[in-house]
């Protein structure tokens, strides 16, 4: 199955935040494709904070969340201060659009 994340860079006029729209899927195997565009993000201006917003994503695995949430917070101290990333969650995580189109094209197969 084809998971594909797309992530769009916002950066507000006043310069001090910037926010990381997902709307692909956001699985185990490539969350790990945001930390370098979010640690970047932070580092064009000193204090920026950084929102990884995924209320607009396609498909999100719970548990990715997690290990993005831990990987934003094991920036060492000396080169981000514990608050400058944040993640925005939906309150109910999309399940993959790819999985219902499967299982529909097994029904009619069937
Ligand atoms: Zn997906």
């Amino acid at each position: 199955m084809d998971h594909k994340l797309r992530v769009l860079v916002r950066l507000d006029v006043d310069r001090t935040a910037a926010v990381l729209a997902v709307n692909g899927c956001l699985t185990e195997t490539n969350y790990f494709a945001l930390l370098p565009i979010a640690r970047r993000a932070h580092s064009l201006i000193r204090g920026l904070s950084v929102t990884v917003d995924l209320t607009g994503a396609r498909h999100i695995d719970a548990n990715s969340i997690d290990l993005l949430e831990r990987a934003l917070t094991a920036v060492p101290a000396h080169t981000a201060p514990s608050d400058a990333f944040r993640v925005q969650i939906p309150a109910a995580l999309p399940e993959c659009p790819a999985l219902f189109y499967s299982s529909q094209v097994e029904e009619v197969a069937a």
